[in-house]
């Protein structure tokens, strides 16, 4: 599961730092289980003073985050929104609008390869509270659910949102885990954390550094050999990081797997991408942009991350043998593990 594989990742590279600095016990990390996947914080052990319980209030910023985005509770304000669907409009709180804001913003800049209307089809192929399909989806289903699906028909104006055709299903699952973060960040910061690292369900973002000498580091797992780090990514202040990958959750549908991030313009499973891991200047930019550059592949996925402010990318095609592709700006920071040479990847102007 997703959460084991990034809490390792943030845990091992803490263990390092925990084992190169035994002057003092550098970090405290403390994790629960939230949103449906597991969280922590970890402390940093630098200057500043660390805050008191702060595990409890990122819980608890994450559960009232949660409780209007959550597609699983009937009472929330997305499933009161796609209940409206057609008809609408509703009244929107801070967090969803912030949340159909960013993810408009993603719908336009990648062409409709990020959209959270996709929702008919993740339910369809299995995800999201959807079941399982006995066989593969069918064209005719698939054209129908695609008649449903369009961030443009998103209407968000002065407080209030619309959905402009019938059963259609907004699907945060691409982005609110990284907007929560956000909110818990700016919590911390706001009681005076100055040193700590954030991780929501492989959705991090850090502020400060663990220890005076040493800046955060994350390690970036190998999708076929998931026990393996394929590289180490050194992490600036403020600096947010998130991970797509297909090796987590997918569902088998007559011997093949699919995986969970869906294709909004052919309506089908994305496949050739084993896993992208970005930087972005906000988790919830991170979040967004990761799932996006599943979708878009290299080629196309470059021009996004271009576009987004301190934006970063390591691109893991699914073939063999790994091959890691990465952009020049994430160069200075992303260290290759032993026996991995990084491809770069040239853009044209
Ligand atoms: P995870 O949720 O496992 O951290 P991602 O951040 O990549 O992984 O988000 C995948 C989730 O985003 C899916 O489970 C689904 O809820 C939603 N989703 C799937 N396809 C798309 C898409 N093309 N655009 C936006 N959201 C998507
Ligand atoms: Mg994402």
């Amino acid at each position: 599961m997703k959460q084991v594989r990034i809490t390792v990742a943030a845990m091992t590279m803490v263990a390092i730092l925990l084992g190169g600095g035994c002057r003092r016990a550098a970090t405290q990390e403390e994790g629960f289980a939230v949103m449906g996947t597991y969280a922590s914080v970890v402390a940093g052990g630098g200057e500043g003073p660390p805050v008191a319980g702060d595990a409890r209030i990122c819980e608890e910023k994450m559960l009232e985050n949660d409780s209007p985005l959550s597609l699983f509770r009937t009472d929330s304000e997305l499933c009161r929104l796609d209940a409206r669907s057609g008809p609408g409009p509703v009244r929107a709180g801070r967090h969803l609008q912030a949340n159909l804001e960013l993810a408009l913003r993603f719908g336009t800049l990648t062409g409709g390869a990020f959209d959270v209307t996709v929702g008919p089809l993740v339910k369809m192929w299995g995800f999201s509270g959807g079941q399982t399909p006995a066989e593969r989806v069918s064209r005719d289903r698939i054209e129908e659910a695609l008649r449903r699906v369009g961030y443009s028909r998103i209407r968000l104006q002065g407080g209030e949102v619309c959905l402009e055709a019938t059963n259609m299903v907004v699907d945060l699952g691409g982005i609110a885990k990284g907007y929560a973060v956000d909110v818990c960040c700016d919590e911390l910061r706001r009681r005076g954390a100055r040193n700590f690292l954030i991780n929501l369900g492989g959705n991090m973002r850090c502020f400060g550094r663990p220890e005076s000498t040493r800046p955060w580091q994350i390690g970036v797992r190998n999708p076929f050999q998931q026990a393996q780090i394929i590289g180490k990514v050194d992490l600036e202040d403020g600096v947010a990081v998130a991970t797509s990958g297909n090796y987590e959750r997918f569902v088998v549908i007559e011997g093949k797997r699919y995986a969970h991030i869906i294709d909004p313009r052919t309506g089908f499973p994305v496949e050739g991408m084993a896993g992208v891991t970005v930087l972005a200047a906000t988790a919830a930019e991170a979040d967004a942009l990761s799932t996006s550059l599943f979708v878009l592949g290299m080629k196309e996925g470059v021009k996004v991350v271009a576009a987004i402010t301190n934006g970063a990318a390591v691109f893991i095609p699914d073939r063999k043998p790994l091959e890691v592709w990465v952009v020049p700006a994430i160069t200075n920071v992303f260290r290759a593990g032993a026996g991995i040479v990084p491809q770069i990847i040239v853009t044209a102007h």
